[in-house]
């Protein structure tokens, strides 16, 4: 396709920012001197997409490697979907514009079990067949990874494999191992697959197991195709967050998206354990980033990024052992630049003891808004005010602090209207 028509179709459908890419921040790399290419998709809206902090880990940590250049896609909206069958124009990346059958990879992160369809619309946008068994050796590996990839046999199928666990390591060594044996010319899809799920931990590949069912339908068992594979695929997880890439800088939306400032990923895990939740299972054990590393990350995409406000993310936040000396850290240089600190989630102080529930605050946070001067406080800073003197973690300023204008607040690219108050995204990488 090229400029014309591409502009033409993107003034046919809403929000065209959703698919012109060339955000501030987007990395572009010469595709000749690569030798692997990555996709990695988003299930979901790019409203939705950019928000995910496990995509934006990713995207940095594959782009790491100068022969590795991962691209984002995310799931057109209803009407471009129209046009694009109807114009037959295949499912492209954002950054290069290439269509992402052409690619050596596709990842797709599995958020929620909703977006399965959306994961078989996007491939079929992309005209690549459904199942794996029906790939021949010019189409993209599809890789499933995410929250959902530790459950993967309902979607089994369309997968040519799985990232059991957390992607930071276990995916540059997927792509590495793609290069070596291109490199080597042992390169085959299969010898691939099998090479991959016997050494590189986390690896499932479900074309290797062969599964029997129980008579409710439940599994049975699953039985390796090969002796040299594990019968039990171990989840990977990274050890040590202070040395695990974090991205210093992202991709900068020019749309307004979910959550659009600087995330913060403060630990992972949670140390509560209720029995309802995936997340407080899966993102186990427990692992906390130090305060010096948090505030040099939290500087960094300051300097990068202009953005004004600063998210906490984590689990629960509160439970952040070190919690009071990161806020005092990071208001020895927010404070005086005027930056809101949004506390996404808060069930205990640090010292493991409950404060009010979440319900109470919730109860408390609308009095204060309802007795908010609202015709000359905005709900962005109710809602800051609200921050500041309901937790610990922000300082005991009385009144919200004044923005900066557009052109101070945003070093490098014009300012927006932004959301002040929304809970930040789980940390799932
Ligand atoms: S994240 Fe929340 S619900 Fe899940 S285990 Fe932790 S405290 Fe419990």
């Amino acid at each position: 396709m090229n400029q014309n028509e591409k502009r033409m179709l993107l003034t046919s459908v809403s929000r065209p920012g959703r698919y012109a890419g060339g955000e501030y921040g987007q990395i572009i790399k010469d595709k000749t001197q690569v030798k692997a290419r990555f996709a990695f998709a988003f299930p979901d809206s790019y409203e939705i997409g950019m928000s995910n902090l496990g995509v934006r880990i990713l995207y940095h940590c594959l782009n790491l490697h100068d022969d590795i250049w991962c691209e984002r896609t995310y799931a057109p909206w209803v009407d471009m979907q129209e046009k694009m069958r109807e114009q037959n124009v295949p499912l492209t990346c954002l950054e290069s514009g290439d269509p992402v059958a052409d690619f050596d990879f596709l990842g797709f992160t599995l958020q929620y079990e909703m977006c399965y369809t959306t994961v078989l619309n996007m491939l079929e946008l992309a005209q690549i067949p459904l199942r794996s068994a029906d790939r021949g050796e010019d189409c993209p590996l599809v890789i499933g990874g995410g929250p959902c990839s530790y459950n993967p046999e309902p979607v089994a199928d369309f997968f040519d494999l799985f990232n059991i666990g957390e992607g930071e390591e276990m995916l540059p060594e997927i792509v590495r191992l793609y290069i070596k044996m291109k490199d080597e010319g042992t390169y085959t899809r299969a010898a691939f697959l099998h090479e991959a799920a016997r050494t590189i931990q986390g690896v499932y590949v479900p074309s290797l197991y062969t599964v029997t069912y129980n008579e409710d339908g439940t599994v049975k068992a699953y039985t390796p195709v090969y002796d040299d594979i594990p019968v039990t695929v171990t989840k990977r997880i990274v050890q040590d967050l202070d040395k695990t890439p974090f991205p210093d800088k992202v991709v900068m939306p020019y749309i307004e998206t979910v959550h659009d400032r600087i995330m913060l990923e403060v630990y992972r895990g949670c140390i509560r354990g209720c029995r309802f939740c995936q997340a407080g299972m899966i993102y186990r054990p427990v692992r906390e980033k130090s305060v010096d590393v948090l505030n040099a990350q939290a500087k960094a995409l300051f300097d990068a990024t202009g953005y004004e406000e600063i998210s906490l993310s984590s689990l629960s936040i509160s439970d952040y052992t070190e919690l009071e000396p990161l806020c005092d850290r990071l208001l020895s240089w927010t404070a005086t630049m005027k930056r809101r600190r949004p506390v996404p989630s808060s069930t205990s102080t640090s010292s493991g003891k409950a404060t009010s529930s979440s319900k109470s605050r919730t109860t408390a946070c609308r009095k204060r808004r309802r007795s908010a001067p609202s015709s000359s406080v905005s709900p962005g800073r109710r809602a800051s005010r609200w921050c500041a003197r309901t937790t610990r973690t922000t300082c005991d300023r009385k009144t919200p602090a004044p923005r900066r204008s557009s052109s101070a607040s945003r070093r490098t690219i014009p300012s927006r209207k932004r959301r002040a108050w929304t809970c930040a995204p789980r940390s799932s990488t």
